[in-house]
Formats: C-alpha cells, sequence, structure tokens
C-alpha cells in the first residue's frame, strides 16, 4: 500500500500501536521514511521488539513509550516523552457491547476515556510542537460508527462521534496554520479488535463464527469484505503528503460502501 510521501526526518506518534491498525499505521509511515513512536499501555519485551522490528526493516528510529490513555496525565507524558511530534496518530480504542440499561459505567468511563479524551489530552500537548516544528498532520482513527450509529454500542458510538467533532474543532484552530486535521472513518477491520467480537456476535444470534462474520459482521460492509491495516496506513501517508495540504477538518470514509447505504 506505499504511497510515494517521503516522510524522513518526521517523527509520528501513533497511540495503541502495538496491534492491528495502529501498528499497520505505524509500519506505512516507517516504510515512508518516518522515524516512529509505538504506544500502548502494556510494557512488554515484545512491545519493545516491535520498535526494534520496526527501526530495522525500515532504516528508521523507532521508540516504544509505555502510556495507559484511560489517564489524561499518561497520554500528554507520553507526547512530552516523546519529546516530538510531527505526525499524531489517536488510534488506541476499546469495544464494548451491550444494551445501554446493562452498560456497564466503568465500561462507558473506560472507552470515553481511552477513545476521546486522550486524543484531546494529545493533541493538546502535539499542537505545539507541530507549530514550532512549522507543520503538523493529526489524523484521528475514528469509525463508521462515528459517521452512523448500530444498537449496542451507545459508548464507542459516541466516543467516536465525539472523535470527528473534535478533529473538526482542531481543524479550524489550525486552518492558517500548515497543520492539518481529519478523521479516518474505517468499516470493519479484520484486527483482534474486531476477532474478539466474533464470539459474541455468534453467540447473540445463535450463528457458527463464519456466519456471523459474513452474515452480522459485514451485513453493513457492502463489498463483504474486511479493509487491511496497510489500507488504513496508506491513507494515513497520503495525508501526510502534500497533495492532501488543503485537506482539513474532514472524514475519509474506508468502509466498503457502509456509509452510502
Ligand atoms: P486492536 O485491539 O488491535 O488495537 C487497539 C490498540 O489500542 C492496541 O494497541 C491496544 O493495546 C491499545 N489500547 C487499548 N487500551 C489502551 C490504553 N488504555 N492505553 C493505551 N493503549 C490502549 O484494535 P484495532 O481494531 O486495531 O483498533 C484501533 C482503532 O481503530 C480503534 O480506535 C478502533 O476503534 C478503530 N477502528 C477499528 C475498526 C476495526 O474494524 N478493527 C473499525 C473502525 C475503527
Amino acid at each position: 500500500m506505499a504511497i510515494t510521501t517521503d516522510l524522513s526526518g518526521k517523527t509520528a506518534v501513533i497511540t495503541g500501536s502495538n496491534s492491528g491498525i495502529g501498528l499497520g499505521v505505524a509500519r506505512e509511515l516507517a516504510r515512508a521514511g518516518a522515524n516512529v513512536v509505538l504506544n500502548s499501555y502494556t510494557d512488554h519485551k515484545k512491545d519493545h521488539e516491535l520498535a526494534e522490528e520496526i527501526a530495522k526493516n525500515f532504516n528508521v528510529e523507532a521508540r516504544y513509550i509505555q502510556a495507559d490513555l484511560s489517564k489524561g496525565d499518561e497520554a500528554r507524558a507520553l507526547i512530552e516523552k516523546a519529546g516530538t511530534c510531527d505526525i499524531l496518530i489517536n488510534n488506541a480504542g476499546i469495544q464494548h457491547v451491550a444494551p445501554i440499561e446493562e452498560f456497564p459505567t466503568e465500561k462507558w468511563d473506560a472507552i470515553i476515556a481511552i477513545m476521546l479524551s486522550s486524543a484531546f489530552h494529545t493533541t493538546a500537548v502535539a499542537l505545539p510542537m507541530m507549530r514550532e516544528a512549522g507543520w503538523g498532520r493529526v489524523v484521528n482513527i475514528a469509525s463508521a460508527h462515528g459517521l452512523t450509529a448500530s444498537p449496542y454500542k451507545s459508548a464507542y458510538v459516541s466516543a467516536k462521534h465525539g472523535v470527528v467533532g473534535m478533529t473538526k474543532v482542531v481543524a479550524l484552530e489550525t486552518a492558517k496554520e500548515p497543520i492539518t486535521a481529519n478523521a479516518i472513518c474505517p468499516g470493519y477491520v479484520l484486527t483482534p479488535l474486531v476477532e474478539s467480537q466474533i464470539p459474541d456476535t455468534a453467540k447473540k444470534y445463535g450463528m457458527t463464527e463464519e456466519e456471523a462474520k459474513q452474515k452480522v459482521i459485514l451485513e453493513r460492509q457492502p463489498s463483504k469484505e474486511f479493509a487491511k491495516t496497510e489500507q488504513i496506513g496508506g491513507t494515513v501517508a497520503f495525508l501526510c503528503s502534500p497533495a492532501a495540504d488543503q485537506i482539513t477538518g474532514t472524514t475519509i470514509s474506508i468502509d466498503g460502501g457502509w456509509t452510502a447505504l
């Protein structure tokens, strides 16, 4: 999914990037020459090995910085520890599925904190760094659920709509500067977050896991195919290219036609 963009000398901080979309985005930005900072809330040897692997494969600098983004001060500290942040990808996310009257308050709080408030905190610290550098990109990984809703996903849909709204505000606050802010709205991408929903979905609808994938999870994705993490990464690389200098405050759907329905 390589986009010919030269990002050498730029530093990208990608939240929630020891897995799934975040890791895919980190790899595509490194492929384009950016130095990358990986993050999650864990501090395992394999987290640091992922950074080493990216550094070696793409000949860039890569670091892993642990920060639990459910905590505002840790989200801010992540960007401070990175020291420089030309490209900020707010990607960390979790999911919980339950009818609203049974939705656990602590799950609501965690989803809003990790997916919406953390993006506020990281952006607040990163923007002055981008201004100092004279260039910057904020790319928020929202969702088709930032534009439409599904039952049983009250916190997720609320957080993602919030992220889309905040993206527009950041774009307006930086409109006259060489900084852009956009949200990518993927439909279903086959990552651990989606895979973990398959058994519950199958149980809820009394289906096999394969039927749950095709008939329930991909039901709203007209292409009937999952998007790939490299495609999300390629779109981020495009948003970092000069071709996208005037693209700001908008959403880009990568959803196989979901939001066209
Ligand atoms: P994933 O579970 O593979 O990755 C989520 C990442 O967030 C992981 O690296 C995880 O460690 C990190 N994370 C979770 N809690 C954290 C915390 N407290 N602090 C720091 N990091 C934390 O899932 P994914 O599918 O790659 O999801 C990435 C993003 O893409 C999420 O925001 C998700 O909502 C969004 N998204 C995913 C899909 C999809 O179909 N997979 C579709 C639309 C949007």
